[in-house]
């Protein structure tokens, strides 16, 4: 049997950076996925395809509005097996990058399902010919990720009734489509589908959409998916789905509405199959596998990071959670603090937040400040036609950033701004004297801070 200092269960955005971190420190070590497509949900099933897909409806819209930049164009169309091809080559390149990268660290991977058995006996069973192969390591690191959680009680038959993974791959946009959850994945997809010209109907048992964005924006966000071609109903609940004449009947709160598909876009759950008919149960919580601050299961010498434990279920939290963890071996004193875990939304406009928002602030009786600034009034979101959005920033009397909150262009970029004011203490004065280069969408950061500060020129 080989042995290892660490074996990973999961080739994701946990594993696969934990993995060649340890192995450049000398460690010896081995990485197990049944898929070969390296990278996780993140690049297969999740983070890259929705954007590649975003990235088309994107072009799609600019496309059919090009007069609004003085261009013409007579005849606008799409093929959706081109822009699948894309996407899948997009996430080829991506997997082999991560596959050299594993390789050129020094990392074995094996191909096949693992096992967890007692004394970190890892059983790997061949995908194609169900050979089995077992290795055995010192440590053992569980990044198995996550899966769809889709209800029972709603119909199994994948033709028809999607996860995100079948609505990813579809060589078809939809007529209609209903969409199960207003989370994120829901609402980007969501997006994807109507761009290109299929009726979505999105409903959101929850009094907003977005779970974690504050509430007056999610309002705010309502008229605006609505004119992207969204009918959103929130405080609604799907109460029954069935299969009728090879489409979806659905009720919603007492209506019968018929769809070509449906996503259930409802959460995800934690990959357990590395437990099946094993003799090692690993202690859960709600769901989750329980850890301790060192990321320690309840199994000695066996952790566990990234979708599979407590925190946000995101791709950049996992490979946190592999970078705290391999410190943690390395010596170092350090704990992981998910206070300031950026969430993105990659629709079409963008939404970002970090930290603490107003409900949260109010519940918590922080005193704070509130700064304001549009895109509307910023040089370089107008030139691009982007002037929709606002940044909103949460400061302390002292001007120390609570939290942030942005819906507009580019979003996800500009929350790095709030993150790094905060993780690192800066204040409003000495933020106000970094120089931002002009004319950029990170001045209306600056300017936002500046408003709750007093410190501004602009309002
Ligand atoms: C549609 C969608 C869009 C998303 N968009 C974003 C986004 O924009 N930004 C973001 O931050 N997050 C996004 N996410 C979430 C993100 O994909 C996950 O948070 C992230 O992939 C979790 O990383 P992980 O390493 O914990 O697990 P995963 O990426 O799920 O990787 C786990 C790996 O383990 C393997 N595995 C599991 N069990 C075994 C076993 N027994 N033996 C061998 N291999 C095993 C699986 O094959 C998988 O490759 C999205 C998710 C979805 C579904």
């Amino acid at each position: 049997m080989q042995n290892f200092d660490l074996v990973i269960l999961g080739g994701g955005p946990g594993g696969y950076p934990l993995a060649a971190r340890m192995a450049r420190k000398g460690w010896l070590v081995a990485i197990v996925d049944y898929t070969q497509e390296f990278g996780g949900t993140c690049l297969n099933w999740g983070c890259i395809p929705t954007k590649a897909l975003l990235a088309s409806s994107r072009s799609y819209h600019l496309l059919k509005n090009a007069a609004d930049f003085g261009l013409s164009c007579s005849e606008t169309s799409f093929d959706w097996q081109k822009i699948q091809e894309r996407k899948n080559k997009i996430t080829v390149q991506l997997r082999q990058g991560i596959v050299k990268m594993l390789e050129k660290s020094g990392v074995k991977i094996f191909n096949g399902y693992g096992q967890l058995c007692k004394d970190r006996v890892i059983k790997i069973t061949g995908p194609e010919d169900n050979s089995v192969t077992e290795i055995q390591a010192k440590k053992v690191c569980l990044a198995v990720g996550s899966i769809p959680a889709a209800p029972t009680v709603f119909p199994a038959d994948r033709s028809i009734f999607w996860t995100s993974n079948e609505a990813l791959n579809t060589d078809k946009v939809p007529e209609s489509l209903l969409v199960v959850g207003g989370g994120v994945i829901g609402i980007e997809l969501g997006q994807v589908f109507a761009e290109f010209g299929c009726k979505v109907c999105v409903v959101e048992m929850m009094p907003q959409i977005l779970p974690g964005l504050d509430n007056a924006t999610a309002k705010r966000l309502l008229p605006v998916f609505k004119k992207a071609g969204l009918e959103i109903l929130v405080g609604k609940k799907v109460e029954a789905l069935a299969e009728k004449d090879g489409r979806a009947k659905a009720s919603i709160d007492g209506v019968e509405r018929e769809f070509d598909k449906v996503l259930i876009a409802v959460g995800r759950r934690v990959n357990y199959r590395f437990m099946e008919n094993s003799d090692v149960q690993i202690v859960t919580e709600k769901g989750l596998i329980s850890i301790n601050e060192r990321f320690m299961t309840s199994e000695p010498e066996v952790y566990a990071i990234g979708d599979a434990v407590k925190g946000p279920m995101l791709a950049h939290k996992a490979s946190y959670d592999a970078m705290i963890l391999a410190s943690q071996w390395l010596g170092e004193n350090v704990a992981a603090d998910y206070s300031l875990v950026p969430s993105c939304v990659y629709t079409h406009p963008e939404i970002a937040w970090v930290g603490l928002n107003e409900e949260q602030l109010k519940e918590q009786q922080i005193e704070y400040k509130t700064g304001r600034s549009m895109f509307s009034a910023n040089g370089k979101a107008l030139t691009a036609g982007e002037g929709d959005g606002q940044i909103k920033t949460l400061l302390t009397p002292d001007g120390k950033l609570l939290g942030a909150i942005i819906w507009g262009p580019e979003a996800s970029n500009i929350i790095n701004e709030a993150t790094m004011m905060s993780q690192f203490g800066i204040n409003s004065h000495d933020f106000s004297r970094m120089i931002h280069p002009h004319p950029t969408l990170s001045e209306a950061f600056m300017e936002s801070v500046e408003n709750a500060s007093g410190e501004g020129v602009h309002g």
